[in-house]
């Protein structure tokens, strides 16, 4: 966890924003927060200093943020917990107290990022698929090559995936769901929309 303040909150190198089926995957109980661990897990939205939607953590790093006072609570749920030597409510909405600046090109290029940008749709037949069930495709196969970049690597099946072969999309007669782009802050919010319609208290930050 080296400083504190690179992972949970930019979406940098190697992003905590999770596919909506991930949370909670990551318990720790080494962190002073420790107890309730269903609700540890819950999300929580980060907004920078200027109420800007940055980011999703989860209730456990959330907490560990306010107490080392780098962020304040906007939004909380009735649950209390105990943190530390006192009882915090549950955050929903914490904001940075100092601006953070987000580069536009916030995730590195990874499977995980990938399958994320994706929504673990093979971008062929559009279905959803456990990601252990996806692999990633050469849109231009490297044969060709097509280079390992955002625009050229798409979330893909099994059977897609053999289907095209070593061919592009137009030779194996089968259709991109979307073309590929760059995961920016945009795709970031996108995701974090779809995290938010199920919290009521994350609308107005998320949806103006
Ligand atoms: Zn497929």
């Amino acid at each position: 966890m080296s400083s504190g303040l690179e992972d949970g909150i930019t979406p940098g190198r190697d992003a905590v924003l999770p596919a909506p089926h991930k949370f909670g995957k990551r318990l720790q109980t080494s962190s002073p927060v420790h107890r309730k661990p269903a609700i540890m897990q819950e999300p929580v939205l980060v907004l920078n200093a200027t109420f800007e939607p940055i980011n999703v953590t989860a209730v456990r790093r959330a907490m560990v943020l306010l107490l080392k006072g780098v962020a304040q609570a906007e939004e909380t749920n009735p649950t209390e917990v105990h943190a530390t030597s006192r009882t915090m409510k549950v955050p929903s909405v914490i904001r940075l107290l100092a601006y953070r600046h987000i580069p536009q090109q916030t995730r590195a290029l990874s499977r995980k990022n990938i399958l994320l940008r994706d929504r673990n749709t093979c971008q062929f037949c559009g279905n959803i698929f456990p990601t252990a069930e996806l692999t990633l495709d050469h849109v231009v196969p490297r044969s060709r090559g097509g280079r390992s970049s955002w625009e050229n690597l798409v979330a893909c099946c099994y059977q897609c995936n053999n289907r095209k072969g070593d061919r592009t999309p137009e030779e194996a007669g089968i259709k991109l769901a979307r073309r590929p782009r760059p995961f920016t802050l945009y795709t970031s919010r996108q995701l974090m929309r779809l995290l938010g319609y199920r919290d009521e208290k994350w609308r107005k930050y998320l949806f103006y």
